[in-house]
């Protein structure tokens, strides 16, 4: 017998809470059906983490519920509002492009938000037509879950559908649904949208919400806003200092594209840097490096002021004392940060308990890289495997390596084994750009799904250093230009 992919036997337990906050936080909205849906990758070990039975969503009707024509038992759609600094501007948004369909409870007792982005327009569309196109879901899919299984706090995916509609962009584009598994969708920009209600219950509403699902500990705190402002920086900090730490550029730091759960969120421009350059930017709309590689810790700390002023008539009555008590709590921020970059990039190089002491010994390195024009991800792999050694005739390489081997092996060292910190701090494979482009062209144009599979298969274990995959270790050759990512996505 068959199991009907929408029904509470195929595994929906789909509760919504969201939904019973504030009217002012949200609209009530079905998704918009799309003429032939077909699901075009799904991820099974996902499906089955969320207590979904992997027969129902592979058979017949499955790709009408997750495209939205269909509604999943228990799901109350709604889309959400909020509000956001782009590129430094406030704007009121919401989505646009997205309907939540309601929170998955998981058999591990995980709430997670199901959301189809790409389902059709809504209040929030303004010109917008609220699809998705195919290339550019199936480019959130990959990166999410290369991210995931790289050890970094991010939204998932559990499907992409196409929708057997077309889009309009410059070109005409194959449609698509992407599936998005979330801790929630609580963004800064949903606290900033809270907060301009100026309607006191509303935000407060809001702050209780967000410290009970992602800070449960801290539900009880005497001042609710400052304690969930303090846990937000915290995460904020963990999260870039991941990022730094494989050379990941998020591309549109807005700040409706940074959670408070603290989960890497909205896969646009995004891309992951070859050669070592703090400038590196890939957004072609990012043209004066706003959200550039070594742009991201202070811009995550300026969009978590952002956060700091939507919370201030919840900090304190005082408008001063609330201002300083705010203040103080995103001044922490690059301590916290510094501290967590140590931490990894201390990994990185097989110290298990970096020291202050030990950042000139990174920056030299880094250093060296950006000089030289070296690839960030295959310099520390060379390093971890022993692949790079003293002898390559670079006089300052050799000189920082015989600094790097005695301070690794100096004998008050933890028992940790370095070789054994290095395999797990750093990536043997990351998402190439140009193997992400190819995957994708491959699957979007030719419908062919072979090189999207590999490439998501060799990324789903990207600590393997014994794996012979050089065509997906090595950076784009010399003479392919700049690589360009596109918004409007
Ligand atoms: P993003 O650039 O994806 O972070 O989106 C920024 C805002 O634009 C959000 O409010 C989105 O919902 C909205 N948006 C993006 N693309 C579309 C679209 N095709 N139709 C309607 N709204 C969109
Ligand atoms: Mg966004």
């Amino acid at each position: 017998m068959t199991i009907d992919p929408s029904s509470a036997e195929a595994g929906w337990r789909l509760e919504k809470t969201y939904a019973r906050l504030p009217r002012a936080l949200f609209v009530p909205m079905a998704p918009e059906p799309v003429s032939r849906p077909r699901v075009v990758v799904l991820n099974r070990p996902l499906a089955e983490s969320l207590g979904l039975k992997a027969e129902a969503l592979a058979g017949d009707g499955a790709a009408a519920v997750l495209a939205g024509n269909v509604l999943p038992s228990g799901a109350e759609p709604i889309a959400q509002a909020y509000a956001g600094h782009q590129y430094g501007h406030f704007t009121p948004l919401g989505d646009g492009r997205a309907i939540l369909l309601g929170e998955q409870v998981t058999p591990s007792g995980a709430r997670l938000d199901i959301q189809l982005k790409g389902s059709g327009r809504t209040p929030f569309s303004r010109g917008g037509d609220g699809r998705a196109a195919l290339g550019p879901m199936l480019r959130e899919f990959l990166i999410s879950e290369a991210m995931n299984a790289l050890g970094i706090p991010t939204t998932r995916s559990l499907a992409v559908v196409a929708t057997g509609d077309d889009v309009r962009r410059q070109e005409t584009l194959p449609g698509a649904v992407l599936v998005r598994v979330a801790a929630s969708h609580i963004r800064v920009g949903t606290m900033e949208w809270a907060a301009a209600q100026n309607d006191r219950p509303v935000l407060e509403a809001l702050v209780r919400y967000t410290l009970r699902r992602h800070f449960p500990g801290l539900a009880e705190s005497d001042n609710p806003a400052l304690a969930l402002l303090e846990a937000v920086i915290e995460r904020q900090a963990a999260l870039v200092a991941a990022w730094q730490a494989v050379g990941f550029v998020h591309g549109v730091m807005n700040t409706d594209n940074m959670a408070l759960s603290g989960e890497t969120i909205d896969y646009g421009p995004c891309a992951f840097m070859d050669t070592y350059d703090p400038a590196t930017v890939f957004s072609s709309i990012d043209r004066f490096g706003r959200y550039a590689y070594g742009q991201q810790p202070p811009i995550a700390q300026w969009n978590l002021a952002r956060l700091a002023e939507a919370l201030l008539p919840m900090v304190d009555a005082d408008p001063r004392k609330a201002l300083d008590r705010a203040a103080a709590a995103v001044h922490a921020f690059p301590a916290l940060y510094e501290r967590h970059w140590l931490e990894r990039f201390g990994k990185k190089l097989g110290l298990e308990a970096v020291e202050a002491a030990d950042r000139p010994l990174i920056d030299d390195l880094l250093d060296w890289m950006h000089r030289g024009g070296q690839d960030f991800t295959n310099t520390f792999a060379g390093l971890t495997t022993g692949a790079w050694r003293t002898g390559q005739g670079d006089a300052a390489f050799d000189a920082w390596q015989a600094r790097w081997v005695a301070r690794r092996d100096r004998p008050d060292r933890p028992s940790a084994d370095p070789a054994t910190v290095m395999r797990a701090a750093n990536p043997a494979v990351i998402p190439r750009n140009h193997r992400v482009e190819e995957a994708l062209a491959a699957a979007a144009t030719d419908g062919d799904l072979g090189p999207m599979h590999r490439l998501l298969e060799v990324l789903a274990d990207p600590f393997d250093h014994r794996r012979e995959a050089p065509e997906y270790q090595e950076p784009a050759g010399a003479g392919t230009g700049p690589y360009r990512t596109f918004c409007g996505t």
